[in-house]
């Protein structure tokens, strides 16, 4: 009871005291080090969004520079007023692939004006020729100022884009090299122009793996195409990404240890403390076991000393008692001590030939007399010929002791035991069955530690320092053998003791080992 609840108050020590503050502050970690993540990339992608949109805007006036560079001799001929003759300037200017064009003045209503630095530029919205080409071109004006028409080019906008794409960046965009405090430079951003369907046509510098690129659609003479903003490979964004990763993934495996390290030391605390428990009912049974045996016997004596007991019969049965609780009293007392020696490593065995049936039938004729007042049936059943086994006779003797000693300690009204010896390949079993309260299976390994005593009503009342079944086991495998249980709670229990028999010792007879009920 003070036990469990000390151990109840050291694992709440330990959760509160160490898990929970790790756990809060690993948390605490991963909280801050997202929003770090978090802050990173809303920064990034405003800087690439203001990279992507002055790009768009190089285009423009990209594109206007480009007209007015060869406009310029159309522009004089306009302010002759003369048709044919702006006509001629402009095709005189124009590249192979650029035909040239002039818009009168009446159809300038079906173009649009795009205005770039106050300059209007015209361009004929979605209307292309059948190669895909677009009217891009300038107000032409007589020498009065007023608007006779425009004059210009058909470009192809991929063409364009694709041929002229370094150029902006690398002249017409701001050029400042350190932007939001250091983090990223224009040199370390990778700008692409997408065509209409998706296709990058053109790009500068390759893009990082940052999966957060920023995208402006382009208007105007350029409507459909697109400009991409992202990270380059060799940009600081790209590594700190990385060690934010990294940074998460630390503290992930930090918790992951904390925990089991906390998932193991909490088993060895309450192991720790599951033992002292033991240890400490390990005494209380050991001193109730030896007075119990040391107050019959002095009652016995001192009845027999004060003459009380007239009748012969009554005298036996007064002897007989000291006899039996002598018997146990040196029984407990040898488990102890050979308990004690075997933990030191002290215990030695003097390994013989030894004839088991011989010190089987020694054993259980010994036994019966103890038990036979108390309404146990004990019967024998050994092959005539049982192969000798090499080990140490009165330790094999104890062993068996041990086993009659449950059998008739753990029985209810069904008091019958049964005793067999079996040969099983180069091993001989010595099996004791009974008909008591069995073992539930999952306490059947349980048993065989030292001081475990089943918390089973029965075993409540019945004495014992949980020591029989450990020494047993430890006995048997001292002979390279094993003790094996089969058992059916309500119904019996088979302790088998398997020993191998001894060299040269011919082995005759075969048969099954007996089951639990
Ligand atoms: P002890 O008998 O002194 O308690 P043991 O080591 O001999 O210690 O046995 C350990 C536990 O195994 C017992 O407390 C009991 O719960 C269980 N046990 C042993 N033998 C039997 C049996 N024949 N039938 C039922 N339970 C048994």
């Amino acid at each position: 009871m003070l036990a469990s609840r000390f151990s109840r108050r050291v694992l709440i020590l330990i959760g509160l005291g160490v898990t929970f503050p790790a756990l809060l502050l690993a948390g605490l970690g991963a909280f801050l080090t997202r929003g770090v993540s978090q802050a990173l990339d809303a920064q990034t992608d405003r800087y690439h969004l203001y990279m992507a949109q002055q790009t768009v805007a190089g285009f423009e006036r990209e594109l206007l520079a480009h007209l007015r560079e060869r406009i310029a001799p159309a522009e004089n001929a306009a302010r002759s007023g003369d048709d044919l003759s702006v006509r001629a300037m402009l095709e005189a200017a124009a590249a192979p692939d650029e035909p040239a064009a002039f818009v009168s003045l009446a159809q300038i209503t079906d173009y649009y004006l795009l205005l770039v630095e106050s300059t209007p530029l015209v361009y004929q919205s979605g209307a292309e020729d059948a190669r895909g080409r677009r009217f891009a071109g300038l107000m032409l004006r007589d020498r009065t100022g007023q608007v006779i028409g425009a004059g210009g080019w058909w470009i192809e906008p991929g063409v364009f884009v694709s041929q002229h794409l370094q150029a902006v960046v690398e002249e017409r965009i701001v050029g400042d090299e350190r932007m939001y405090g250091g983090i990223e430079s224009r040199r370390q951003v990778s700008l692409a122009a997408l065509a209409p369907d998706g296709i990058t046509i053109a790009s500068v510098r390759t893009p990082g793996s940052n999966p957060h690129p920023v995208e402006v659609a382009m208007e105007g003479p350029f409507e459909g195409y697109r400009i991409r903003a992202t990270a380059s490979t060799s940009a600081p964004i790209g590594s700190t990404k990385r060690l934010i990763t990294l940074n998460l993934a630390f503290i992930g495996v930090m918790v992951a240890v904390l925990l089991v390290a906390t998932f193991f030391g909490l088993r060895y605390t309450v192991r720790q403390i599951e033992l002292a428990r033991i240890k400490s009912s390990f005494l209380s049974n050991v001193s109730h076991e030896l007075k119990t045996p040391i107050a019959l016997i002095r009652l016995a004596v001192e009845t027999l000393e004060m003459g009380r007991v007239q009748s012969p019969e009554d005298r036996d049965k007064f002897l007989r008692r000291i006899s039996r609780e002598t018997v146990r009293l040196n029984q407990l007392v040898e488990n102890i001590l050979d308990f004690a020696r075997l933990e030191a490593g002290q215990r030695t065995f003097r390994f013989q030939d030894v004839d088991v049936a011989e010190m089987v039938r020694e054993t259980v004729d010994s036994y019966r007399l103890r038990i036979e007042d108390q309404g146990f049936t004990l019967t024998l059943d050994l092959p005539h010929d049982l192969p000798h086994v090499r080990g140490d006779g009165p330790a094999l003797a104890q062993c068996l002791l041990n086993l009659l000693d449950n059998a008739v300690k753990y029985s209810r009204d069904r008091k019958e035991i049964r005793v067999v010896g079996v040969v099983r390949e180069n091993l001989v079993g010595i099996s004791v069955a009974d008909r008591g309260i069995g073992i539930a299976p999952r306490d059947q390994r349980k048993i065989f530690e030292k001081f475990v005593r089943l918390e089973d009503g029965l075993v409540h009342d019945v004495k014992g320092a949980g020591l029989g079944l450990s020494l047993v086991r430890q006995i048997v495998r001292a002979h390279s053998g094993r003790v094996e249980v089969a058992s059916v709670p309500n119904e019996g229990s088979t302790f088998t003791l398997w020993i191998p028999r001894a060299a040269g010792s011919a082995a005759t007879v075969t048969s099954e080992a007996p089951t639990g009920s």
